[in-house]
């Protein structure tokens, strides 16, 4: 029985690599990318440009969809919320409001009534794991077995460290963890030897490529977006804006509040929170260099620049 290889790729650096290794063995598989809808777009620009230039498999593009769990909802904010005594003129907002607007990150955020968070981190559930898992795995074990690559590595983090080089999920799926071993430096040697530009985000200084931002990215990273992308940082605006007007709380942010100092416990929104990215000191001390100064066109903390 033939094998069918997958590879996720998300627009980072090693699920890449992931790519190109296989290019490379002369292997026959399908690239996927589930799009959470909170990407910037230099990933969507690098997903189109990774088969342009080295003639492998286009990148297939799955999302989630949660128009039947928002319609769900609006029926329990029509039928529900006024017994647990929700003021009728929320309820009427909320009703108007609460519509699929087809982003993935949005809706899944408009049907929980709530931004995910370190504790509930439900996002890579609902937004890449069920995705893949029915759109794309399961109609293909249909057709025999299937070798998920993933392009993690052990020098990220602890529990990576302790994962094997290949496993079989509950799904019936094989993953295999081919950079499992690999450094940093030995992915972007891949991609300088195959001809490939990684996604220009790393030039820019970020560390990660995934959502912009992820909920748990670092100070240095909210600081990079917040300084070079203020216009993610007014989507994101808008989006604790419409969460906040269809929730019970009324009221929900992007970040913790936790991730700045905030004196009445007050959740602090994306606006405070870029604030607080521009600050040293735990966030008491304004810096006044980070938020003056010109970014540098190249800023790469993997050393992309020379
Ligand atoms: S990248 Fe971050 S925000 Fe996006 S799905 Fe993963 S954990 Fe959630």
């Amino acid at each position: 029985m033939k094998t069918q290889h997958i590879i996720n790729v998300s627009g980072g650096k090693d699920s890449t690599a992931c790519y190109l290794l296989a290019l490379k063995k002369g292997i026959d598989f399908r690239a996927v990318f589930a799009d959470t809808g909170n990407e910037h777009e230099y990933t969507y620009e690098f997903l189109e440009y990774l088969p342009k230039v080295t003639g492998g498999p286009v990148v297939e593009i799955v999302r989630a969809d949660f128009s039947k769990q928002i319609r769900k909802k609006r029926e329990t904010v029509r039928d529900k919320w006024k017994k647990d005594g929700v003021p009728k003129a929320q309820i009427k907002r909320a009703l108007e409001l609460l519509q699929p607007t087809g982003n993935p990150f949005l809706d899944m955020c408009l049907w929980k009534g709530r931004f995910p968070s370190t504790k509930a981190r439900f996002c890579t559930e609902e937004l890449k794991v069920f995705p893949l898992t029915f759109q794309v795995f399961f109609p293909a074990l249909k057709n025999g077995r299937v070798l998920s690559w993933q392009g993690v590595r052990a020098e990220e983090s602890r529990s990576r460290s302790e994962l094997p080089f290949w496993n079989k999920d509950d799904t019936g799926v094989y993953i295999w963890r081919p950079l499992l071993r690999w450094s940093a430096e030995q992915v972007f040697d891949l991609h300088r030897q195959m001809g490939v530009e990684p996604n220009k985000l790393y030039k820019l200084g970020f560390s990660r490529v995934g959502c912009m931002p992820c909920i748990m990215a670092r100070k240095l990273d909210i600081r990079n977006m917040a300084m070079r992308f203020p216009e993610h940082v007014k989507r994101l605006r808008e989006w604790e804006e419409l969460v906040s007007k269809t929730s019970k709380r009324g009221q929900s942010t992007f970040f913790p509040s936790k991730k700045i100092s905030s004196k009445n416990n007050e959740p602090a929104h994306i606006d405070e929170i870029a604030y607080w990215s521009k600050t040293d000191r735990g966030g008491s001390q304004f810096n006044l260099w980070s938020s003056t100064e010109e970014l540098p066109a190249c800023a790469s903390i993997y050393g992309l620049c020379e």
